[in-house]
């Protein structure tokens, strides 16, 4: 079988990939903000702290926002799932979905089959895991990462921002307040 060429996809339907307008820093700060925005009211209703939004080719407009529904209805895989049900690739190529975590597998993938071209999220995976803890019925967090999902995915260069120590920092902070309440004790009694 002939190994997948890196970057194939930009190459031969070029029409699919039109230019991505580089992010700055303010931006990317202000997508994370809008983001935990979404988290923190989905905590404040009893969900998870996970959250996502779409933020369009300006790198500023918020387009749609989603957060966890439950542990199979990610935030972000649902995100990308409505995502592609409004938009057509070439304008989702030019878009960024910013979520407050580390996308896992499953919506990684997803996100790539939207064609979303860019990720940015604040906290990461290992992260997660430190406040989740072992064996959280809410949460078995998985051990990889992002990265290591779209080196399979050699077609499309989705670009990719995070962690991010600034933000990262706050959200760890914001989300440890629902973790702290369902992690298993360190040291049980
Ligand atoms: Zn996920």
């Amino acid at each position: 079988m002939a190994s997948l060429n890196p970057g194939a996809a930009t190459a031969l339907v070029p029409e699919l990939f039109p230019e991505r307008t580089p992010m700055t820093a303010d931006q990317i700060g202000a997508g994370i903000r809008a983001a935990l925005e979404v988290q923190r009211r989905a905590v404040s209703l009893g969900k998870r702290p996970f959250a996502a939004v779409l933020v369009g080719p300006d790198n500023g407009s918020v387009l749609l926002t989603h957060q966890s529904v439950d542990q199979v209805n990610h935030a972000e895989s649902s995100l990308a799932r409505l995502a592609y049900s409004h938009y057509p690739k070439e304008f989702l190529w030019r878009c960024t979905l910013f979520s407050t975590w580390e996308p896992c597998g499953m919506c990684t993938a997803t996100i790539y089959w939207a064609h979303i071209g860019r990720i940015v999220f604040a906290g990461s995976n290992d992260q997660l895991y430190e406040l989740t803890g072992p064996g959280n019925k809410e949460n078995f967090t998985m051990d990889w990462h992002t990265r290591d999902m779209l080196k399979g995915c050699p077609q499309k260069n989705i670009e990719v921002f995070g962690p991010l120590e600034v933000e990262g920092r706050t959200v760890i902070e914001e989300s440890d307040k629902y973790w702290s309440r369902t992690r298993r004790p360190a040291n049980p009694s």
